[in-house]
């Protein structure tokens, strides 16, 4: 679609969007009464600056449906992903949301080289999480064969990966490795699979990486973007061409802003993604401020897309860790650490990469009162904390504990992360 064209049509969806949310999100009207502007004062795209942001503190607030602009006999389908405390955010979609949602993935797949003739392993998880079912109706919206295998137990995605001879992999890029790794281990040559295109997404990875999964893996890596809140998998992705992920801008209307000022920065500088929906039904989002860093990679694209791309995320602008795949903010581990009579508030949260899979140690201080040579005593102290992260997380962590007053203390921010994994 021609630039100008589609320009016209984000006009008028974002028009309708306004009256939308004002009549039927409380939120909104309340939002939009305070800053003083009304749906009619929608005229132009530009005016989007008009209107107020959506924070992931704005869900957290009116958890879990307060912010669905449908009564909930219109709501097919609950997705939810961490919060940055203990609560989930959660998302609701009605049966349009879904078919939009389809849309968007079939894109992102056939994008990425997909058709009705491809056999797809969805190796994202299914259930709460958006990325299985995601990928799963986007590539029942080509007709292409999916196989639901979801994600873990590497060694039945081995077998599939060699007997049902998929030419498609969808799973993190972290995990692309390490089953690359399992599979040398095994002795199976990669090199006689049918595989030749791989979806990979939900967590940060670079350049390096990629070209680390083309060697080990004889395919093409392409790079998708999505958030929950959003719609899932499916916001941005890229093309064969590997430069920059086109963004579906008809669905989901892109600013880059300064995090500090709220204001655009310069074409092609670093900002904050903030995106408004244009056409969901569910749970509408204005200016929804992505907290993930990215810029505009100006020109056309040599495939003949026209929909702007933005280049590769290059970080977040708060502390939020993605820990295969699954994000984690620190408040949330401090929440479990509080709860622990043993333990004290002081941690640090080390992250490395081991055979390409994100391991989590958790350094804490027990207290005064506990600290013993007793290693046994340590032993069931380190055993509930991590059952209970597990718990509230469902990720695996290790826990260390260290004496009392051997964590280093900060007179500013307390430095709480040491990420050293490479990307
Ligand atoms: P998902 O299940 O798609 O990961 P979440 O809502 O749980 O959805 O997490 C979304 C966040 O994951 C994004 O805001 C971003 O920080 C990160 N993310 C998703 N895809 C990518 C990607 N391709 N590159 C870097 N970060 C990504
Ligand atoms: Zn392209």
């Amino acid at each position: 679609m021609d630039v100008s064209v589609r320009a016209s049509l984000q006009l008028y969806r974002l028009k309708e969007l306004v009256w939308y949310v004002y009549d039927h999100v409380p939120f909104y009207k309340k939002k939009f009464d305070e800053k003083g502007v009304h749906p009619r004062d929608i005229r132009s795209l530009e005016d989007i600056r008009l209107l107020p942001m959506t924070t992931k503190t704005d869900l957290r607030d009116n958890y879990p449906y307060g912010l669905f602009a449908v009564p909930m006999e219109k709501i097919v389908r609950i997705h939810a992903s961490s919060g940055t405390t203990g609560k989930p955010t959660v998302v609701g979609y009605t049966a349009s949301d879904i078919a939009l949602w389809s849309e968007v993935m079939a894109r992102s797949l056939v994008s990425a080289g997909a058709t009705k003739h491809s056999i797809i392993q969805n190796a994202y998880g299914y259930g709460l999480f958006t990325g299985g079912l995601g990928v799963h109706y986007g590539a029942e919206r080509i007709g292409a064969t999916v196989i639901p295998i979801s994600g873990g137990n590497t060694a039945r995605q081995l077998l599939v990966l060699e007997d049902f001879g998929p030419d498609i992999i969808t799973c993190t890029p972290s995990y692309s490795l390490y089953l690359a790794e399992e599979a040398h281990k095994k002795g199976l040559n990669l090199h006689k699979l049918n595989l030749k295109y791989g979806l990979f997404g939900a967590e940060p990875w670079s350049e390096a990486m990629r070209d680390e999964i083309e060697r080990m893996l004889p395919i093409k890596a392409i790079n998708i973007y999505g958030l929950s809140e959003i719609i899932g998998p499916g916001v941005a992705c890229e093309c064969l061409e590997q430069k920059g992920l086109h963004i579906y801008d008809d669905h989901f209307y892109p600013e880059i802003l300064n995090p500090a000022t709220g204001e655009p920065v310069a074409p092609g500088e670093q900002g904050e993604l903030v995106i408004t929906t244009l056409t969901k039904e569910g749970i509408p989002l204005i200016r929804y401020r992505t907290r993930d860093l990215t810029r505009f990679l100006v020109g056309e694209c040599a495939c003949g897309r026209t929909y702007p791309r933005i280049d590769r995320i290059m970080g977040r602008t708060d502390d939020m860790l993605i820990i295969r795949g699954v994000n984690v903010f620190p408040s949330q581990i401090e929440e479990v650490l509080v709860q622990v009579e043993e333990a004290s508030p002081h941690y640090v949260l080390i992250v490395d990469r081991e055979n390409n899979l994100d391991v989590l140690t958790v350094m804490v201080e027990v207290n005064d009162r506990v600290f013993s040579d007793e290693i046994k005593g340590l032993e069931t102290i380190e055993q509930k904390i991590r059952h209970e992260i597990q718990n509230v997380l469902g990720i695996s962590v290790m826990v260390k504990l260290v004496e009392p007053r051997t964590i280093e203390r900060s007179e500013g921010k307390a430095k709480r992360i040491i990420d050293n994994r490479k990307l």
